[in-house]
């Protein structure tokens, strides 16, 4: 007998594509269940990201009709992240793994088998990486192309082409849901941890229907939150910087003023006053750096913070409504 799989599924404003993607998902769980590979306990989990257009209501219906399905809603719309982390929080009660997948099925379900092979296999994260981005934007592309290259500067160890597309075990859910914090990309966190890992490539389909829900500003602020929640390079580059300018300045004035430096009279009091204003601009960017760091270390004392939202199940014993609160500190 397999092991109980949860598959966790973000919806945000997809009334267009839920029905099929249900159907797709069901169909692929069960074919699962048949060839022995999981337990038939296995379930799929809508999470239900404050959609406004009816997708509740859909998720609703959906779990009524099957016994595979169950639906967890957030009051407001708090992002794929937040999403995800109640869909990994209600999936740590029963199951033994979870594999976490978008809506809009444009990660190739097919490739479930081999995740959970490499499950089986002793790996506790198996990455979803997708092969190729030809059905994605230009815009898109490019975007990642950056910023994959830029993320190894900043020692951030992310694999490249990976989204949310991932197997989890219950010792790494566990972690998450301990350890994540909201506004931390949940694929950054669980690449911190030291479990064994593997990977299967496929290669991502268009979207069948409805459009993306991640405008450039969202990019921007994901691409933000995994640079300032991972990496400490720019804060030390900020220190750097303040020294270069500082040394920069107080070089130029002495050499200025020891006479080092042949400049005309008429410009002389003027190098001077710039060498002196470089030299003060760049204590006061070095103390910005001293401030930051001490920041950094703040940081991971806060990062804790949840925010408040409402939480409802479709499951009638525990649908109860579930605040949250801000716990900063
Ligand atoms: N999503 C979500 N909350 C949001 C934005 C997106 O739950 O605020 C879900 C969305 O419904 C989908 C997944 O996250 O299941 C990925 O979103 P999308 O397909 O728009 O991203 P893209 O594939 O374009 O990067
Ligand atoms: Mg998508």
């Amino acid at each position: 007998m397999g092991k109980i799989l949860y598959l966790v599924v973000p919806c945000y404003n997809e009334a267009a594509i839920l029905v099929a993607s249900w159907k797709k998902l069901e169909d692929k769980l069960k074919r699962l269940i048949n060839q022995d590979m999981i337990h038939q306990s296995s379930k799929i989990v809508f999470v239900d990201d404050g959609s406004q257009d009816g997708s509740w209501k859909i998720i609703q219906d959906i779990c009524l009709s099957s016994s595979y399905c169950f639906g967890v809603k957030l009051s407001t719309n708090r992002g794929q992240q937040i999403a995800l982390l109640e869909g990994i929080r209600y999936s740590c009660k029963n199951a033994d793994l979870v594999i976490t997948v978008d809506c809009d099925l444009q990660d190739d379900i097919e490739v479930i088998d081999e995740m959970i092979q490499k499950y089986q296999q002793g790996n506790d994260i198996v990455y979803g990486v997708h092969s190729c981005r030809k059905k994605d934007s230009i815009f898109k592309r490019m975007g990642a192309y950056c910023f994959y290259k830029i993320l190894p500067l900043l020692n951030i160890n992310l694999h490249e082409n990976h989204s949310e597309y991932r197997l989890m075990s219950r010792a790494v859910m566990e972690d998450i849901v301990r350890h994540g914090q909201n506004w931390l990309p949940i694929r950054c966190f669980v690449s911190t941890l030291s479990y064994p890992s593997a990977v299967v490539s496929y290669s991502r389909q268009a979207r069948q229907s409805g459009k993306t829900k991640y405008s450039f500003w969202s990019l921007m602020s994901l691409a933000w939150n995994i640079i300032i929640g991972f990496s400490v390079k720019p804060v030390e580059l900020i220190l750097i910087l303040g020294v270069i300018l500082t040394l920069g300045g107080c070089l130029g004035g002495g050499l200025i003023g020891l006479g080092f430096l042949k400049i005309g009279a008429e410009y002389r009091s003027y190098t001077l006053l710039g060498c002196i204003f470089l030299a003060t601009a760049g204590v006061v960017v070095f103390c910005l750096g001293v401030v930051g760091s001490y920041l950094t270390k703040i940081l991971e004392l806060v990062r804790k913070s949840p925010g408040s939202y409402e939480v409802d199940t479709t499951d009638k014993d525990s649908s109860r409504k579930v605040k949250l609160l801000n716990n900063i500190l």
